[in-house]
C-alpha cells in the first residue's frame, strides 16, 4: 500500500517527478538529492514499508538481486572504482525518510567520503556473550 504523506512513495509512483534510472513493477531507482558521490542512488520499493522489519520478505530477496543490477550498470557506466551498499533502519542507525531504501554510492579512488566505524576492541567472553544472546 502506498502513503500519501510519504515522500518517498510518491517519488516511487511517480507523483514526484525524479531522476529515475530504473523502473519496474516493484522498484524505482532514483538519484539521491544529496548525493555523497557522483551517481548516489536510492532503490525504493513502490510498496510503503517503513525500515526492513516492515518489508515483506519477497520485496527483501528481490532488492539484492535488483542493487547488484544496478551496482554492475552503474560501475561500468560511471568507471567508479568500488561501491557501498548502505541501508539505514531506525533515527539511531541515521534513518531520516522512514520509507525503506538502499542507498548504492560509487565510490571513487580519493574521493574523501567515509562510510566508516570506530571498531571496538571485545573480550573474547563478551563476543561469546553477544554470540549467546543472538544465537540461542
Ligand atoms: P537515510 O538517511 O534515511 O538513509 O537517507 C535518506 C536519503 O534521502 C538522503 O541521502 C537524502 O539526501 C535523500 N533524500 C531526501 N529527500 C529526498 C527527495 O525528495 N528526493 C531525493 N531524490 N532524495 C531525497
Ligand atoms: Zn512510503
Amino acid at each position: 500500500m502506498k502513503k500519501d504523506d510519504c515522500i518517498f512513495c510518491r517519488i516511487a509512483n511517480g507523483e514526484i517527478p525524479s531522476k529515475t534510472l530504473y523502473e519496474d513493477r516493484d522498484f524505482r531507482v532514483i538519484l539521491d538529492l544529496g548525493p555523497a558521490t557522483k551517481g548516489h542512488a536510492l532503490i525504493l520499493p513502490k510498496e510503503h514499508a517503513a525500515d526492513l522489519y516492515e518489508l515483506p520478505e519477497e520485496l527483501a530477496a528481490s532488492v539484492f538481486v535488483l542493487a547488484k543490477k544496478m551496482a554492475v550498470r552503474m560501475t561500468e557506466r560511471l568507471q567508479c572504482d568500488g561501491m557501498n551498499l548502505v541501508q539505514n533502519n531506525g533515527e539511531a542507525a541515521g534513518q531520516t525518510v522512514s520509507h525503506f531504501h538502499v542507498h548504492i554510492i560509487p565510490r571513487y579512488a580519493g574521493d574523501g567520503q567515509k562510510i566508516s566505524w570506530v571498531p571496538g576492541k571485545p573480550a573474547q567472553e563478551e563476543l561469546e556473550a553477544v554470540k549467546r544472546q543472538i544465537a540461542e
